[in-house]
């Protein structure tokens, strides 16, 4: 391990974890990024909208997920590390960013140590560990979405069960999504599938209002699960519900156009979005006290600070982004959540305070 404690360490590096190693940095701070982008190839969600254009985004309208992901890092690399003088006392300010994939976070009284895997993942390569230590972590990690177990042809089924490409399929103007708010424009008036349960999907259903009012709820094989009430606006708003286990994708490629289904049927959409629930990147903290919601979406104060089981804020501990329970899961939202996170990690580095009598 290095003799070095960084002021802010940032787990992840999408719009959260990028804006708040620049807000950090801004405010003279030591910053490290640990992102697992190209050691584990889990690169985020913005980097897998792949083929659709981000429209929404802050000053980067019209931009695919991989050029804006480049942009995050050229952002971050225009903040190089340097030392200056304050007072009499060497500093040091600007982002250190590193590949890794953060397994473990833990506490050693005001520093935490960080266990990150550095070297890129291989089949029957041990994983190789390097340790980080810093004074604060922003945790910035995001989530994964939850996929549906649906047939493809061999060739596409090879790569569908590869974690890294499961996401060519979200993002594709003739079909997959997995945010009805990012990609609902492409299909104003068309027949847009859902997929999902119980009266989450219904709030789906609710989102699509905006862009179509031909909307199918698939449940590939489950009962619907939903209440009685949320069953009656279904139907009074004539959307059908399919419970048919779901076979095999229909159409070239990732060009999704629908579905072969197990009673022998065949449906077609204009585009299908999977709203399954997700999967919090959170495993590195395993062990640690903190609230989260029934998702394991952390909940955090207003200074994105951690909060314990007794609901005290946890020290030098700060999330911000898609990891955060109740808030949307869109790159405006995580650049505004980053910019708290990594402004209230460095404030918590200040040495005097506003006195409270
Ligand atoms: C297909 C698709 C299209 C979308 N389109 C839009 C859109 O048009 N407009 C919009 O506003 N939003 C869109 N979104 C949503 C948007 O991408 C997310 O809300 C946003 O990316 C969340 O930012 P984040 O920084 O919190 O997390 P992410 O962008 O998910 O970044 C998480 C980061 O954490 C890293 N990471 C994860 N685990 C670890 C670990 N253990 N150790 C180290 N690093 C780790 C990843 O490498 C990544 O760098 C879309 C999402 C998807 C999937």
């Amino acid at each position: 391990m290095s003799d070095t404690i960084y002021d802010v360490a940032v787990i992840g590096a999408g719009p959260a974890g990028t804006q708040a190693a620049v807000s950090a940095s801004h405010q003279m701070r030591h910053v490290l990024v640990l992102h697992s982008g190209k050691v584990s190839f889990s690169r985020g969600r913005a980097y897998w909208s792949k083929s659709v254009e981000i429209e929404d985004a802050p000053v980067f309208p019209g931009i695919t997920g991989p050029n804006f992901a480049k942009e995050l890092m050229r952002w971050m690399e225009s903040r190089p590390v340097v030392n200056f003088m304050l007072g009499d006392k060497q500093r040091t300010t600007g982002i250190d960013i590193r590949d890794g994939m953060v397994t473990r976070l833990t506490r050693d009284n005001d520093t935490f140590e960080i266990e990150a895997s550095t070297a890129v993942l291989k089949k029957d390569k041990p994983m190789q560990f390097e340790h980080f230590r810093s004074r604060t972590v922003v945790v910035a990690s995001g989530f994964d979405d939850k996929w549906p177990d649906i047939e493809f042809q061999v060739d596409e089924d090879r790569l569908y069960k590869q974690y890294a490409t499961v996401f060519r399929y979200a993002g594709n103007r003739k079909g997959w999504h997995v945010c009805i708010r990012c990609d609902g424009h492409l299909h104003v008036n068309e027949h847009l599938a859902l997929l999902g349960v119980g009266d989450y999907i219904y709030e789906a259903a609710i989102g699509a209002q905006d862009f179509t009012d031909k909307i199918t709820i698939l449940t590939n094989g489950r009962p619907h699960g939903m209440s009685t009430s949320v069953l009656k606006q279904v139907q009074e708003r004539k959307i059908q519900i399919i419970e048919t286990k779901i076979k095999q994708h229909i159409g070239e490629k990732t060009d999704l156009l629908g579905f072969k289904m197990m009673d022998g049927t065949q449906l077609f959409f204009h585009g299908f979005l999977v709203d399954e629930g997700l999967i919090p990147n959170t495993k590195f903290l395993d062990g640690w006290d903190y609230q989260k919601d029934e998702e394991g979406l952390i909940i955090a104060n207003e200074d994105m600070q951690m909060l314990d089981s007794n609901g005290n804020p946890i020290p030098g501990l700060f999330a911000a982004g898609d990891i955060i329970s109740g808030e949307r899961n869109l790159i405006a939202t995580a650049f505004a959540l980053g910019q708290e996170a990594g402004l209230s990690a460095s404030d918590s580095l200040r040495k005097w305070h506003y006195p409270h009598d």
